[in-house]
């Protein structure tokens, strides 16, 4: 027997018509790639994605179609997500970190129709066209006064003239909820990057996911600043949070430096933000430098790499402000846990509460997850067992996009994450590394992300990086890689006795080398492949 209520399906316009509803006067406040700062409501942006929907329309966008973007958190970049997803066709975010040659890729792989594009992306743009021939038309994100005096890009205009020509008279369709509405291709630090393609349905069913209290915690209270990119995963659901939810939303353009953030923080009254663990290193670093306090901000979440426990201690103690650590993947939409306190754990003693809230957490409803060994068995729960961490959920990747392969899934339906994990009695996840990433010395495992965490408690040290490097007796060792501190003096034996007592013996890593920087991916992440290459003929005694 079927129930008897409305079947509305899940749409992403609804969140747009609904903020524009009942939060028409909730701002949008964005800082412009071409300069200055633009300030509008939820009333002012669902009309002007309609707008944007009806020059789509009058281009003969098609149901399905892609529409890529090379663009940072503002408000255009918001009316493209609910713009183009609300008339039926995929918004295809696309990372401009990436080399030239996967962005070429994923342009051709995804064969999109248009592309819009910031103004610091021109010079990027006019070197791609002539190989993104599925390319019909280029829109620059701004208005005319910034088009190029020539250009060879096809079709070329000013975003603000393509909404000018329409009215924003136009009601948001209705279609099926399992139709496509976004896509984000993974990073690809070793193969070709592959799509994954968001549904309506997913993608609602997440924001409501991560509006929990126990999950990134959205309310009409806060002010919303995500620093994690737009084309980064959707900035993790937020701009589909913060409207869903009446919030605020600070959208800081290309202006991810810590001075331009700290502005925004304080000028916008921000409560609530989201990054990767380098944006709040450096941020940290910033505000010990000028002795500076946040007036309103009081929380952040800090994933898509491991967020150090020295970083999460000093932002609570030192700014008040406390670090939600979180877990998820391109893949996952992309939450995945969050690490949040239960009833139970209230009483236990402050520095136990923070190796709790260290870990990655606790998964919300709408993800389950478990961990298995090398023979698919289930392995327990009880914080000590590591495996592979399998998920799966409304929101978690079923294919990639035209992989023209089998998915990664296993004959029962899981998601193989890639990472290796434990999970507690309490349900608390944690990552020790990715299964690449993991060292294998003598037979016994060594989490690299365990070691790069100590590393970075260290006060000379900045930045961290373990591999696993050849040894003829364990077959492999770990060297740590090492960013020292501006300015600080710190020698390879003061590190590694620093180590001694806070880590079995058998994990102590063997040589430390010190670099000026570490590669990094167009996400933030340590990129290992390099440093792997980079340290190929290396071995220790
Ligand atoms: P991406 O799809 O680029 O966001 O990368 C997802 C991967 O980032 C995951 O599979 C993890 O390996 C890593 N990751 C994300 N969040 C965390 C976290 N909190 N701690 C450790 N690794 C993380």
């Amino acid at each position: 027997m079927l129930g008897l209520m409305m079947a509305e399906p899940l749409r992403v316009a609804t969140i747009i018509e609904h903020a524009a509803k009942w939060h028409s006067d909730t701002e949008i406040v964005s800082r412009l790639p071409e300069g200055g700062i633009h300030r509008y409501t939820y009333a002012a942006a669902n009309r002007r994605s309609k707008q944007l929907a009806q020059a789509l329309l009058k281009l003969s966008t098609e149901n399905g179609d892609r529409v890529g973007t090379l663009a940072w958190n503002t408000h255009r970049h918001f009316e493209l997500y609910y713009g183009v997803a609300g008339i039926g066709a995929v918004c295809h975010t696309i990372n401009p970190r990436l080399f030239p040659e996967q962005l070429v890729y994923i342009i051709n792989h995804a064969e999109d129709r248009f592309l819009f594009f910031d103004l610091t992306f021109l010079p990027l743009v006019e070197r791609l066209a002539a190989v993104c021939p599925t390319v019909e038309k280029w829109v620059l994100m701004a208005g005319r006064e910034h088009l190029p005096a020539q250009s060879a890009l096809p079709g070329l205009c000013s975003y603000e003239d393509l909404l000018a020509a329409e009215t924003g008279d136009y009601e948001w369709p209705t279609f099926d909820e399992n139709t496509a509405c976004s896509l984000c291709y993974t990073s690809g630090t070793t193969d070709q990057p592959k799509g994954v393609l968001y549904s309506h349905r997913s993608t609602v069913l997440h924001a409501y996911g991560i509006s929990l209290p126990d999950s990134l915690g959205c309310s009409a209270l806060d002010v919303i600043m995500p620093v994690v990119p737009m084309f980064h995963v959707n900035a993790w659901g937020l701009p589909y949070a913060a409207p869903l939810n009446g919030s605020k939303l600070v959208l800081p353009g290309a202006g991810m430096d810590s001075a331009s953030l700290y502005e925004l923080f304080e000028s916008e009254n921000v409560t609530f933000s989201a990054g990767v663990p380098t944006i709040w290193l450096a941020l940290l670093q910033f505000m010990r430098e000028g002795q500076r306090q946040f007036t309103t901000l009081r929380r952040t979440v800090v994933g898509g790499a491991s967020c150090p426990p020295a970083l999460m201690k000093a932002f609570v103690e030192e700014l008040n402000v406390t670090i939600t650590h979180a877990w998820g993947m391109t893949e996952t939409s992309p939450l995945g846990t969050g690490s949040r306190l239960k009833a139970t754990q209230l009483d236990l003693s402050s520095t136990e509460k923070a190796a709790v809230l260290a870990k990655q957490g606790r998964v919300v409803f709408g993800v389950d997850m478990k961990i298995v060994g090398d023979d698919g068995h289930e392995l327990p729960h009880d914080g000590v067992a590591f495996g592979d961490l399998l998920v799966r959920g409304p929101w978690v990747v079923a294919d990639y996009f035209r992989s023209g392969t089998p998915g990664e899934l296993t004959s029962d339906g899981w998601f193989r994450t890639g990472d290796v994990a434990t999970i507690d009695p309490d349900g608390f996840m944690q990552i020790t590394d990715r299964s690449k990433d993991v060292i294998k010395s003598g037979g016994e495992w060594i989490s690299s992300i365990d070691l790069e965490n100590l590393a970075v408690a260290h006060p000379a040290v900045a930045e961290a990086a373990v591999i696993g490097v050849h040894s003829d007796r364990w077959s492999e060792r770990p060297l740590l890689i090492v960013v020292r501190r501006p300015g600080m003096e710190l020698s390879a034996d003061e590190l590694l006795n620093f180590f001694r007592g806070r880590v079995a013996k058998f994990c102590e890593p063997d040589a430390v080398e010190f670099v000026d920087s570490l590669p990094h991916t167009a996400t933030g992440k340590l990129l290992k492949t390099q440093l792997r290459k980079d340290f190929a003929g290396y071995s220790v005694a």
